[in-house]
């Protein structure tokens, strides 16, 4: 059973007037729990605004958006329900920190939800590990944390909801080589953990190739592939065509795998300690 599905999902901004734009059109995508997908397109080509539909936040202008298949839309309290299983994690999400402490910041979501205190303390414990921060970083207000960690605390207040799915738009935007891959492989680490389906929406091929195992491309506010990440990367030149170049290494192992060498596409990936 998937736990994304829509149909025929399509989304206009300012409708019936000259700035008409259908930012995604006629999508219809089947996304399969547990699966590591990411997402990647040009400038334009309605990644942010088919993330924020798989979460409620935008309305589709027509088409049908389906969470565990019960309908998104179908009501008040579904929508509410579906919004705690797929949480969305925003680009630049440190600039929404805004409580006393880290700790009270990673709570606001599961209090939102109505948890016991006792819960709620476990949760932003197990969130807080997941992203590497420390049992002394909780207390302090989220403004003295560095840029890195203060990203990890917002990216943990997504966590501490347990979302089946979990979507990030960017995460590692603007941040050092060092704390990129920090993230990444802390978004690794819980996808593995807990077997939740993520989305990582990103502009670096090489950081697709190292860490999904579909990608969805999209163009032009419609999905052009669809399918694992060799399949995909192995339409180079098409995906050059639309801007986005294959990395290097890729191909190199793309194309030994095709002379029949047995090779791992994420051999060249430095494994997280094990
Ligand atoms: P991406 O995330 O791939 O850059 P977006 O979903 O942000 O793409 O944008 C897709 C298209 O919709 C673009 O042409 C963009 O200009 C337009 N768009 C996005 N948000 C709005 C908005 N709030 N109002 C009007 N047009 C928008």
């Amino acid at each position: 059973m998937p736990v994304i599905r829509t149909v025929g999902l399509t989304h206009v901004y300012n409708q019936g007037s000259p700035f008409e734009k259908a930012a995604v059109n006629d999508i219809n995508i089947e996304i399969e729990k547990g699966d590591f997908i990411g997402v990647i397109g040009h400038t334009g080509s309605g990644k942010s605004t088919l993330i924020q539909h798989f979460n409620g936040l935008l309305k589709p202008t027509s088409g049908k958006i389906f969470i565990d298949e019960e309908d998104l839309w179908a009501d008040k309290a579904r929508l509410r329900q579906c919004r705690f299983k797929v949480g969305l994690v925003f680009q630049y999400p440190e600039y929404q920190l805004f409580e006393e402490t880290v700790a009270k910041d990673i709570a606001f979501g599961p209090r939102n939800m109505g948890l016991s205190e006792e819960e709620i303390k476990q949760r932003v414990a197990e969130a807080a590990e997941f992203v590497g921060l420390k049992e002394k970083h909780l207390e302090r207000s989220p403004f003295d944390l560095s840029g890195g960690q203060k990203r990890r605390a917002a990216i943990a207040g997504v966590i501490a909801m347990r979302p089946e799915v979990l979507i990030l738009d960017e995460p590692t935007a603007g941040l050092d080589p060092k704390g990129r891959e920090k993230i990444l492989t802390q978004i690794r680490n819980y996808h593995k953990v807990t077997g939740n389906t993520v989305l990582l929406v990103s502009h670096s091929m090489e950081d697709i190739a190292r860490y999904a195992d579909k990608v969805l491309v999209l163009a032009d506010a419609q999905i052009k592939f669809f399918d694992t990440v060799d399949n995909v990367f192995s339409h180079a030149q098409e995906l050059t065509g639309l801007g986005l170049e294959v990395p290097q290494i890729t191909k190199v192992f793309l194309g030994l795998a095709e002379r029949g060498y047995p090779v791992r596409r994420n051999i060249y990936t430095v494994e997280d300690g094990k």
